[in-house]
């Protein structure tokens, strides 16, 4: 990244207010959140919850609501940033990744003189949770992902298949919306969650379809946004990871329990790939014609 950027909003889940700073970090630091001076790396082995968001905890201090910031920072090929935050829980802003994009874009990219650490899929792993499931499969190159999601009607069955690229991931996944049930509220209030949640940073449904008087910003809103948690879940890999994703019904419970579930079976290999910008060195060799 090439300087810091500061976004201002309240979280989701606790309510609360918070400043988040994304600063620039040197090659090998990955994400590393700073809340009060601890330092929590963005690691799916610091995850310590996983219910409707991904929180992660560490050095006596927890870090809420992380995923759609570490979407945005690994869509757009962030390896490595510094997270300050002045609270316990990332803000919501729109309940979409667009302004932890536009942050990221006013910061700028710096390469960085050193190759990029990527994670290959090295052999399937997959997890199941009831009728849920999440798998990784080995790909040539990239990452591809496939997502499906059933829900009761107005949601109901959605699925999108695509290759993250930063241009499909501004395009198609961004803007995609947190979404919510109306009739689940009370219930997530009473175990303290979806505090801070209202129609400006969740999608809202009942019975026939989305209360937002501005409605949907795609019309499988639902599944786009379970594609960009996807993102920022397996982002908590350290590093980028080249593969096959596909889940039904997932969720980030089910998306950590699948980063465990590879490292556990050794399913990831490291490899490196030359920096950005960076002259290979056949061609800095080449003598001139
Ligand atoms: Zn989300």
């Amino acid at each position: 990244m090439g300087r810091s950027v500061t976004l201002v909003g309240e979280g989701a889940h606790g309510g609360r207010r918070a400043s988040l700073t994304i600063a620039p970090a040197g090659a090998g630091a990955g994400v590393v959140f700073n809340v009060g001076g601890a330092e929590i790396e963005a690691h799916w082995s610091r995850v310590d919850a996983s219910k409707l968001r991904t929180r992660l905890a560490g050095s006596g201090v927890s870090v809420s609501t992380v995923e759609h910031l570490m979407a945005a920072l690994a869509a757009l090929g962030v390896d490595n940033a510094l997270v300050l935050l002045d609270g316990d829980e990332v803000p919501a802003m729109d309940g979409s990744a667009r302004d932890f994009v536009s942050a990221i874009d006013e910061a700028g990219f710096a390469p960085l003189a050193a190759p990029r650490r990527r994670w290959r899929v090295a052999k399937s792993v997959r997890v199941s949770d009831g009728a849920g499931w999440a798998e990784l499969r080995p790909a040539p190159a990239g990452l591809r992902l496939d997502v499906e999601i059933a829900f009761a009607s107005p949601v109901g069955r959605q699925r999108l298949s695509l290759d993250l690229t930063p241009e499909n991931f501004r395009r198609e996944l961004a803007g995609a919306r947190s979404f919510g049930f109306l009739h689940d509220a009370e219930r997530l209030w009473r175990e303290g969650l979806a505090l801070g949640a209202n129609l400006d940073n969740t999608l809202v449904f009942d019975a026939r379809g989305a209360v937002n008087q501005q409605g949907l910003r795609f019309a499988d809103e639902c599944v786009r946004h379970k594609m960009l948690d996807v993102i920022g879940d397996l982002a908590l890999a350290g590093a980028p990871i080249i593969g096959a994703f596909r889940s039904y019904r997932g969720g980030h419970a089910l998306n950590i329990a699948l980063l465990e579930a590879a490292a556990r079976a050794g399913a990831l290999t490291p490899e490196f790939e030359r920096a950005r910008g960076e002259i290979p060195v056949e061609a800095a060799h080449r003598p001139s014609p």
